[in-house]
């Protein structure tokens, strides 16, 4: 063998030694790898069998309340033509935006503050006089007044339900009553403030029932629906649905009730 052969011989040998190092070392790294992901894989599918019925209840109550701060932060618009009655309730989580009127006393939700400003002023200019006398009435007041008024009866000798059924009557229970919508407002004659038949007939109460419907007003318990509102008819009640409502409600002749049946 020649010294250059031996030389050939021995490049050889090393030539093969690098590519065995190289294989083994590409298998090795790989093999390494898919082991980690294997790892992640099974540590992830242990813990989610681990988790209790509780901590998923946990999680979910978190996302919720956090779903719900969500929500609230968006501004709540309320629907114009909300139905509140003796058969329907408020809704529990009801929210109305208040703004107080120009007598510092009065509220109004939002959507009737601007439209409730005009009409007075536009009857003011023609030299009229009113007095707002209700507007909004969150349910805790509502639920005070309807006690008083079932006091005062039991204290005369009527059981807590006589006493209920007769106040219902005159006043509606808490959360059945328009005035906490914010939507609602008696308004009557400066010069009369009697929530009365007479107020039918006073200069104010002729132009409100004239002329509420521009501003979107409506009068929410005219006379001859009394069977359908189960209120008796009161001239000095309204309730802003809107102009589009409110003009089709007037001319028409027909209660809330009735209009909403329409959409039904
Ligand atoms: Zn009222």
């Amino acid at each position: 063998m020649t010294n250059q052969m031996k030389q050939n011989k021995r490049l050889n040998l090393w030539i093969k030694i690098v590519l065995y190092i190289i294989v083994v070392g590409a298998v090795s790294v790989f093999v390494f790898f898919k082991g980690v992901e294997i790892g992640k894989r099974y540590a992830q599918e242990n813990m989610e069998s681990t988790m209790t019925e509780t901590d998923m209840l946990v999680m979910d109550e978190a996302e919720l309340e956090e779903a719900e701060e969500e929500a609230v932060k968006e501004p709540y618009v309320i629907d114009p033509l909300i139905l509140v009655n003796k058969e329907h309730k408020l809704p529990d989580d009801y929210e109305v935006e208040l703004k107080t009127m120009y007598d510092k006393v009065n509220r109004a939700a939002k959507e009737a503050y601007g439209p409730l400003n005009d009409m007075l002023a536009a009857g003011r200019a023609e030299g009229l006089a009113f007095e707002i006398c209700s507007s909004y009435r969150d349910v805790a007041v509502q639920e005070r007044l309807f006690q008083e008024d079932v006091d005062v009866l039991m204290e005369q000798g009527y059981t807590y339900e006589e006493a209920y059924a007769v106040v219902e009557r005159e006043t509606m229970p808490p959360g059945h009553s328009e005035h906490s919508t914010g939507l609602a407002f008696d308004i009557v004659s400066l010069g009369y403030q009697m929530l009365d038949a007479g107020q039918h007939n006073t200069p104010e109460t002729q132009w409100l029932h004239k002329h509420c419907a521009e501003y979107g007003f409506i009068l929410r318990y005219p006379k001859g629906k009394e069977d359908i509102t189960k209120i008796d008819y009161e001239s000095w009640h309204y309730r802003y649905v809107g102009v589009e409502a409110a003009t089709y409600i007037m001319e028409q002749g027909i209660c809330l009730e009735e209009y909403l049946e329409l959409y039904n």
